[in-house]
């Protein structure tokens, strides 16, 4: 771990194991404790006494080197997050994250919030200002580790606050080293990484010396974080599960929108919070969609994410194997039909292949819950409308997409689907420039852009007598 600028052990460690080989050790974590927790949250707390007066230039700059450390060193942390994480080094794998964690700290560092003049009258001048928060506490998932990391850190520190991070329990490796190297360029206690198990994300949520939570993980642990930080009226911010509905409009050619329906659902073998989860087409389209992504994704290899021919990986980690294996059952128990796909290794790995499910509807798991996995339900529709209602139906509401050759239709449709975000004719396109984030239980505040730098600052104003 690195506390205050320096490398802590901890008393124990747990193994971390290769998803393509679960034979394969990757490294040992350190297990953190409440010991740890307090010196990082007091290195953060001591390094933001500084940080906060900083100049805007020292804070540009801090986020440029954090965006030099990840262009320097993407070898290392790409072959590390890939054997950790499963995914390929290639195609939208582990290279790819690293570009993003590269682009979005160096978009992020030329960000600014400007003050404000709110009224300059014969009564009164105001000026809204912004000001850091103080110690942010991070909490990350294990999908895309490393950038959701970036997406915590770097407007943390732009706005000039400081950080204690902890990774999740199955991917800590990569943003441990990450972490490290950052410590290189960064001043000492700015950014802190612990790691450590699901009770060591509840006591930093839980803790007097945090001032922010942001957390991106699951709805169930995002609800039990919101109530933490209700104990202190903490401000968080909540990037949660998505079940995330997409549309075809009826009589389109679907093999059009092959690529895009495949890989807005499999990036990352659809473990991805934003990932299209569920595909909704008329009743006379769906032969010619199956047909159009069956054939689409027979060109895809999935493997070993050091082979460099790896397009798709495995599934993380046991749990969401075991999960998508569940669903898949609960499926076929429905009356669903696996076109493709449709049973899971036997390991030693945790490979699941591409998997298009028809035959089920709304009201099945597959089709109510988020899978996280590579498995698309394709579920059929005779009225567009009906459509929009069963896409709007669920507690998710993180993105949506609706696919079809009609400007007008795809915009009205647009304009109804309940969701952060909606895509038209693709899907799962995030920039740094665009605010991200999930409405209903998917979250709660965005990021990225000016609106998700200023969710780490609270908004200060001087009024003064005119
Ligand atoms: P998770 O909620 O199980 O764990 C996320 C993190 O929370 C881990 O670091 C874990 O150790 C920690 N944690 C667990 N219990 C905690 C508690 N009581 N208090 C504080 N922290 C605790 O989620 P996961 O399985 O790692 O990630 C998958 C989920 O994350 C999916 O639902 C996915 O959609 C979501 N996700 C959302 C976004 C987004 O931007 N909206 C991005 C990526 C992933």
């Amino acid at each position: 771990m690195t506390i205050g600028g320096a490398t802590v052990a901890a008393d124990t460690y747990i193994e971390v194991l290769n998803p393509a080989n679960t034979k394969e050790v990757v490294g040992e974590a350190p297990v953190g404790t409440a010991k740890h927790l307090d010196q990082a949250v007091a290195a953060a707390s001591q390094a933001f006494d500084s940080w906060r007066h900083s100049s805007d230039d020292d804070r540009v700059s801090a986020c440029q080197a954090i965006a030099k450390v990840c262009t320097d060193n993407a070898d290392e942390l790409a072959v590390l997050l890939t054997r950790e994480q499963g995914k390929p080094l290639g195609g939208l794998g582990s290279r790819f994250e690293l570009g993003g964690c590269a682009g979005w700290a160096g978009y992020t560092a030329s960000l600014s919030i400007p003050d404000k003049v709110l009224e300059d009258s014969d009564a009164r001048h105001v000026v809204q200002t912004r000001v850091p928060l103080g110690v942010v506490g991070s909490i990350t998932p294990w999908n895309w580790p490393l950038m959701i990391a970036i997406w915590h850190i770097v407007p943390g520190i732009r706005a000039g606050n400081a950080v204690v991070i902890k990774p999740s329990p199955f991917t800590p490796l990569s943003t441990l080293r990450m972490i490290e190297l950052m410590n290189e360029v960064l001043p000492a206690g700015l950014v802190n990484v612990i790691s450590g198990g699901d009770e060591l994300g509840a006591e930093l949520t839980d803790h007097s010396g945090i001032d922010k939570i942001v957390f991106t993980g699951s709805i169930a642990t995002g609800k039990k974080v919101m109530a933490s930080a209700a104990t202190r009226i903490t401000p968080v911010t909540l990037e949660l599960g998505g079940n995330d509905a997409g549309i075809l409009l009826p009589g389109e050619d679907p093999s059009k929108f092959a690529e895009g329906l495949f890989f807005g659902s499999m990036i990352n073998s659809g473990q991805t919070c934003g990932a299209l989860k569920r595909l909704y087409v008329h009743e006379d389209d769906l032969d010619a969609t199956v047909e159009a992504l069956v054939s689409f994704s027979a060109n895809i290899p999935m493997g070993d994410g050091m082979d460099e021919n790896s397009l798709l990986g495995p599934l993380q980690n046991e749990r969401q194997f075991k999960r998508v294996i569940e669903l898949v059952e609960d499926a076929k128990a429905a009356g669903g039909l696996c076109v493709t796909g449709g049973e899971p290794s036997n390991g030693p790995n945790y490979f699941y292949p591409v998997t298009f499910v028809t035959g089920i509807s709304d009201g099945v798991r597959l089709v109510d819950e988020e899978q996280f996995g590579p498995v698309l339900p394709i579920v059929t529709y005779t009225d567009i409308d009906d459509a929009i209602d069963r896409a709007n139906g669920l507690e998710f509401g993180l993105d949506a997409s609706v696919w079809g050759s009609d400007d007008a239709e795809t915009a009205r449709i647009a304009a109804q689907l309940e969701s952060g975000t909606v895509f038209v004719n693709k899907h799962a396109d995030i920039a740094p420039n665009v605010p991200f984030g999930g409405i209903k239980c998917s979250g709660l505040g965005v990021e990225f852009a000016e609106e998700g730098l200023a969710a780490y600052t609270s908004i200060k104003i001087i009024n003064k007598a005119a």
